[in-house]
């Protein structure tokens, strides 16, 4: 899809996070597996009609899925299947979902249940896709958990600028009519850490979308004090399928470390931007951008995760395996499955600058590497994507992340750290030129930064 210098293409390893090696697959582009887009065969949460067809109405749902039998189903038991089925949150945690839920069962009060449909990666588009297009999933996940729980209350915390999503989900429920249990949307701000869990709990009880340290998990004592799940949409809809169909089917999915399927958004130097695509089986990146990413040939990096993610060379982006369990174990987190490909023509310094100025302006300044480190940290590596970029300039960015990883009281400092830590080593070739005053390849446009990007004055 794209051409470039090649002397700018670095072919390496995952950067200085590799715990070990990824495994090679010989031929990416034509390894076996299953993976698709909305009503493709090959799917599950995207099963259904396709995408042009709009929200599965919940006739169509039924037919498809059958009724979702919860009467007599005991919370305990529920629990238990999903801790056998081994599913972790699909939000970037990967946190064993059926620990959250006998946290929230077996703790003091009235539980409650978060949808978080916040999506605060400006480029992600699973969970939007999802409620949009299986509002009615969505829905019978929610019921899931609550019933696991013993919850009562359903909160989905949305985005209502996202009107689409937000209208099929309104239609859903009213389609529905009574529900077991109360549905509440609630309005979430457009802030890249309102979707953090701490920062949603916050909110819905009144104060600042802002992630915090508290004393026990929201899982314990959460909205009001109350034991609540926050949990994110892809990952409440899985529930919605192994309720259905139990966890052994649900593991015929995905790896024995991390089974089911996952959700992917691609972005960037791709044919269709915001493409959401199923990865059922683990296959190659590669495979997955030569069929629905339009690419014919390894990118010059792939930024993994989010944009607090990891950049990863293309020749081993290519050939690496979408799927969780191997992706951590080489260091690099598939987080909200963001997949975002620069192409040859476009620079990694330049496009690290601008991620770094936006996430800089994305924190409420209340910890001090927020309201220092990472502006100053933006600053610095805007400066190694000028002409002329020093040395000296280089070690600053270096004691910068060093300076902001792992502090603060939530993990956006570290998220930043990671990016550019990545970018240096991926980028290396870039800086090397740089120094030497050689011309630069732009930043690439298909990141998208939402209107309020840019560091805080
Ligand atoms: S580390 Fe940054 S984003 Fe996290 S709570 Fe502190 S100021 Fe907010």
């Amino acid at each position: 899809m794209t051409t470039g210098p090649a002397h700018l293409h670095h072919r390496g390893t995952i950067p200085r996070l590799g715990r070990g090696p990824l495994p090679e697959r010989p031929d990416p582009a034509t390894a076996p597996g299953r993976f698709g887009v909305a009503g493709g065969p090959d799917t599950r949460l995207l099963a259904g009609p396709p995408r042009a067809e709009g929200p599965e109405h919940l006739d169509r749902h039924l037919d498809r899925l059958g009724p979702l039998q919860l009467a007599g189903r005991a919370p305990g038991a529920l629990r238990a299947e999903v801790a056998a089925s081994g599913l972790t949150g699909r939000g970037g945690g990967q946190f064993p979902l059926a620990r959250k839920l006998a946290a929230v069962a077996t703790s003091a009060g009235q539980p409650l249940v978060v949808v978080n449909a916040s999506e605060g990666e400006p480029a992600s588009r699973k969970d939007r896709t999802l409620l949009t297009l299986r509002p009615h999933l969505v829905l019978d996940g929610a019921l899931v958990a609550a019933r696991a729980t013993g919850a009562g209350a359903v909160v989905v915390y949305l985005h209502r600028r996202h009107r689409t999503a937000s209208a099929a989900l309104e239609a859903a429920l009213a389609e529905r009519g009574p529900l077991p249990v109360d549905v509440q949307l609630v309005d979430a701000p457009p802030r890249y850490v309102a979707g953090e869990s701490t920062a949603v709990v916050n909110y819905l009880d009144g104060a600042g979308a802002l992630p915090s340290r508290r004393p026990h998990p929201v899982a314990t004592r959460g909205v009001a004090g109350r034991p609540t799940l926050v949990s994110n949409v892809e990952t409440v809809a899985h529930l919605a399928l192994l309720a259905r169909s139990g966890a052994a089917w649900f593991r015929t999915a995905g790896s024995a470390a991390q089974p089911g399927s996952n959700l992917v958004t691609l972005a960037g130097d791709v044919a269709v931007p915001g493409l959401v695509a199923e990865v059922v089986d683990p296959i190659p990146l590669g495979r997955l951008l030569a069929t629905v990413g339009g690419l014919d040939a390894a990118p010059r990096a792939v930024l993994v995760g989010g944009y607090e993610g990891t950049w990863v060379d293309g020749e081993v982006a290519w050939a690496m395996p979408v799927e969780r369990g191997a992706l951590s174990a080489a260091g690099v987190s598939l987080g909200c499955g963001l997949l975002a490909v620069l192409g040859l023509d476009h620079g990694g310094l330049a496009t690290t600058a601008r991620l770094l100025a936006y996430l800089a302006g994305q924190t409420a300044g209340q910890c001090g590497p927020c309201l220092l480190g990472l502006p100053a940290l933006a600053h610095a590596f805007a400066s190694l994507a000028d002409p002329g970029a020093t040395r000296a300039d280089e070690r600053r960015v270096h004691q910068l992340v060093a300076a902001v990883d792992g502090r603060g009281a939530c993990g956006h400092p570290s998220g930043v750290a990671l990016l550019a830590s990545s970018a240096l080593e991926t980028f290396h070739d870039e800086l090397r030129l740089r120094r030497r005053r050689h011309a630069h390849p732009p930043a690439v446009d298909g990141f998208p930064l939402p209107a309020t990007a840019g560091p805080r004055p």
